[in-house]
């Protein structure tokens, strides 16, 4: 039990303990970005923090610093020091006096990015939403290719446009095809994206940097990765529809992902740990998994404030753990930073869709959001996505760090 009034029940208790970066505009004295958790209502600054008080001595220049850099690159013992440090400080009442200076309203401090995208990359490892976009982009195709089952599929996304949540989304440009071609002869026309979308997706935070060629195996997740975020794949399917054949998309998802500000550690998730579905072919043995290496996780995704999809990331085939190895297993080596995500999540329900070419049938379909209908998203509209998951505590439930924006129109 954590001496802070009102975090039980909030989605913030002692089991959760999210990191991220805050700016304090109004701290004269405290200058600067500041590394920070979560615990109730409150942000706990913990660059301040471990300034003031004892703090493990490999804990301590992990905090000073200006992004979760330093601290994803030192690994999964400084973590595990760090998060029973913490504990103790927020159970302990008798460091009440030390820790209150450094608690303030959530409200009052604007959390930025908290560290460095050094690679982005995205997977598609969702069968039902794999299945359903197979269907919509390819008709009368086959929905899932042969190779879906037997690998991770996935491609290098862009990293420099990782923004947080909260930041404005602008509608981008790009080639789209045409149903007729124009007097030269041309099949495509450029202008401000007309399909315009999101993805509800669940984002991995790689922790220390590998050399080249090491290979992870899949059971080797939380040696790595950190933790998670809530992403949003904003991704202009007119750009992506016409682009994408036959290497992948490139404009079409390049213009924006949004991450979520607070990054939920996996240490947090145990409780949330499930088995993956049954996976048919088994894996090779590379990819192959020894019990539960999957997640449940459950995300809402609302549009202009109504729930437009509750996707259930359990659902997903393949884990994490698999996608980690299948990335590393031609050799390249992680760079701390790194954050790959499990690509669109689906479940098998009309509502667990988490993007809106599903949920409207390509734009066939409208959806009816609060009063209104839409196919795809119009200027203005704003999306958020919110996880939650069980933590080790009795009862509780994770909240997972939001990830909202707004979309701008074109220039
Ligand atoms: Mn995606």
């Amino acid at each position: 039990m954590t001496w802070i009034e009102g975090a039980a029940g909030s989605g913030y208790d002692v089991d959760h303990l999210p990191l991220g970066v805050v700016e304090l505009p109004d701290m004269a004295d405290r200058t600067g970005t500041q590394v920070a958790t979560r615990i109730g209502a409150h942000v706990l600054t913990l660059t301040s923090l471990a300034a003031a008080v004892r703090t493990p001595e490999d804990v301590q220049p992990a905090l000073a610093a200006r992004d979760l850099g330093p601290l994803l690159a030192a690994g999964p013992s400084t973590w595990s020091r760090l998060r029973a440090w913490l504990t103790d400080l927020l159970t302990d009442a008798t460091h009440r006096d030390d820790v209150e200076p450094h608690l303030h309203a959530h409200a009052d401090v604007r959390p930025i990015l908290p560290f460095a995208v050094a690679d982005f990359v995205d997977f598609y490892a969702s069968e039902h939403h794999a299945r359903r976009a197979g269907e919509i982009m390819r008709p009368g195709g086959e929905a899932l290719l042969p190779n879906w089952r037997h690998l991770p599929v996935g491609y290098h996304g862009r990293a420099g446009t990782v923004v947080v949540s909260g930041t404005p989304v602008r509608r981008p440009y790009g080639q789209r095809r045409t149903s007729e071609p124009d007097r030269a002869g041309r099949l495509a026309t450029y202008a401000p994206s007309r399909r315009l979308d999101f993805e509800a997706e669940l984002g991995f935070v790689v922790g220390p940097p590998t050399a080249p060629g090491t290979r992870i195996r899949p059971d080797d997740l939380s040696e790595h990765v950190f933790g998670v975020v809530a992403v949003n794949d904003w991704s202009a399917r007119d750009i992506q529809g016409w682009e994408y054949a036959p290497l992948g998309p490139l404009l079409g998802k390049a213009f924006a992902t949004s991450a979520a500000a607070w990054v939920t550690p996996l240490a947090a998730l145990e409780d949330a740990r499930v088995e993956l579905p049954p996976q048919d072919p088994p894996p090779l043995p590379h990819l192959a998994v020894n019990g539960p290496a999957g997640y449940a996780i459950d995300v809402e995704v609302r549009l202009n404030g109504h729930v437009v999809s509750r996707p259930p990331y359990a659902s997903t085939y393949w884990g994490p753990g698999q996608m980690l190895a299948h990335l590393t297993s031609g050799g390249l080596p992680l760079r701390t930073g790194d954050l790959f995500a499990g690509g669109t999540i689906s479940g098998p329900g009309e509502d667990e869709r988490g993007c809106l070419l599903e949920l409207t049938h390509g734009g066939a379909r409208p959806i009816r959001v609060g009063s209104d209908e839409r196919t795809f998203l119009e200027d203005g509209d704003e999306v958020s996505i919110v996880m939650t998951a069980s933590g080790a505590l009795p009862g509780s439930r994770l909240r997972l760090g939001e990830v909202a924006g707004r979309v701008l129109p074109a220039d």
